[in-house]
């Protein structure tokens, strides 16, 4: 190995220049990209110029920073209405890849990408596996499901790197585990819950992971986890246990990420505005203290991904961190601004579920849904009133359960257990109750 080889191999920082900025030279840069991208999104796309022009904002209103407030919140809506390219911001001739959202509340959004969305995804993601640890001579392994919407950006960030990686995906669990035994694989990504699944199947086969493989990193993304998973997670792979953070509207993974100090997730900064806002007011919060985070891709070639409202409520400082890295840290997610539950690393509504119990005349208008944590996995159970139920016999009740089943696999893309019941059975609204306290969850998951 050259001299320079090792040099490069044992540097702190993937990209110090970028990821030590000093802070007031990286807002600086923040600003001209922020001028830039929102000049290109005005110019290139219909439905943008149109939000700005309902908020009385042009361009040239962008002076500072703060001045991002002027600008129009993006919500979920304005996405959807948009489809499927009234976002867009450059030609077809441009784009080399396409996502898109999970499409739980609807139609999935495609999210556009040109060579140059695609090399900064990379370059963000190289950032995260470099300041997790992880280096040339490691062999990553994908855990994250493929395809729409996808965790890929991950792969594209290791190889980026100079890391291996085994896209193996999510499904035929007892194969998984022995490629990370077999190929040495010393670090895997995927969702908390599914980390501790593994590990459990593992075990079923005498297999130890951390006695049994070369395991020692861990990044967890796709669905909240308390700081009281990281040592479950630790003491079931082996591993050192890291939060990451990422959107499909942004393509995925690589906004933020923890270091080794752990204290909140690094926001790749140059890349990406992050606001922190009263869900309520939409004004913003102060430095620390809890909001819902606002997004904006401030490097996208092909979308006007501009102030996007996530939902995610999180916390926001700028706080120095003793990791040297000068980029905002956001706190872990605690919760949805709106009744959201992510369920198995699905973003589920209630209002979905009842969207498909409408569908069946038997139902009498009152659900109740439970989540549970069983065998470290996401359990969902749907308990639907029905009108007559006694009148229905045994085998009537059984097949109405596995049509309902199916309906919500089908609309929602979680399989849940259901379970019939008398009408007025269930829990009904009260009122007093704060409008993200949903009557029809019940969340049993500990936190
Ligand atoms: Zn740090």
């Amino acid at each position: 190995m050259s001299a320079s080889r090792v040099a490069a191999h044992e540097r702190q920082y993937f990209d110090d220049a970028h990821e030590t900025l000093e802070p007031g030279a990286l807002r600086a840069l923040q600003l001209e990209r922020l001028q830039r991208v929102v000049a290109r999104a005005y110019e290139r796309s219909a439905a943008y110029r149109d939000l700005c022009r309902a908020a009385g904002v042009v361009p040239n209103h962008i002076c500072t920073l703060d001045d991002v407030r002027r600008l129009p919140f993006l919500e979920k809506a304005a996405l959807r209405d948009a489809y499927p390219a009234g976002l867009r911001t450059c030609g077809l001739d441009e784009i080399i890849e396409v996502h898109s959202t999970s499409g739980t509340t609807g139609k999935p959004t495609p999210i556009w990408a040109t060579r140059g969305d695609m090399d900064a995804w990379a370059e963000r993601n190289a950032r995260t596996m470099w300041m997790v640890g992880l280096r040339p001579g490691d062999l990553l392994q994908n855990c994250f499901g493929y395809g729409l919407p996808t965790s890929i950006g991950l792969q594209y960030g290791a190889q980026h790197a100079g890391i291996g990686v085994v896209p193996a995906g999510i499904g035929r669990h007892e194969l998984l585990i022995d490629l990370i035994v077999d190929l040495g694989v010393t670090a895997v990504c995927t969702t908390p819950s599914y980390g501790l699944f593994l590990a459990d199947k593992a075990l079923e086969r005498g297999i130890d992971l951390p006695r049994d493989s070369r395991l020692r990193v861990g990044v967890f993304g796709a669905e909240p986890w308390p700081e009281s998973g990281r040592e479950r997670l630790a003491a079931a792979l082996g591993v050192d246990a890291f939060n990451e953070y990422g959107m499909g509207e942004f393509l995925g993974p690589g906004m933020a990420a923890e270091c080794p100090v752990k204290r909140g997730m690094h926001v790749w900064s140059d890349h990406l505005l992050v606001e922190c806002v009263d869900p309520e007011t939409l004004e913003p919060v102060g430095d620390g203290e809890r909001g819902e985070l606002v997004w904006t891709s401030l490097t996208s070639e092909s979308m006007a991904m501009i102030r996007y409202r996530s939902r995610d409520i999180s916390s926001l400082t700028w706080e120095p961190c003793p990791c040297g890295r000068t980029h905002p840290r956001i706190g872990r997610i605690t919760g949805r601004s709106d009744d959201a539950l992510s369920i198995g690393g699905l973003i589920v509504f209630p209002s979905q579920i009842e969207e498909v119990l409408v569908r069946f005349d038997e139902f009498a208008n009152n659900f109740c849904m439970v989540v549970e944590l069983v065998d470290n996995l996401d359990r969902l159970t749907v308990q639907a009133e029905v009108r007559d139920l006694a009148g229905l016999t045994a085998e009537a009740r059984e097949a109405l359960a596995r049509r309902i089943a199916a309906g919500v696999k089908t609309g929602v893309g979680v399989t849940p257990r259901v379970e019939l019941s008398d009408p007025f059975s269930l829990p009904r609204m009260t009122s007093g109750q704060g409008k993200t306290a949903c009557h029809r969850v019940d969340d049993r998951r500990p936190c």
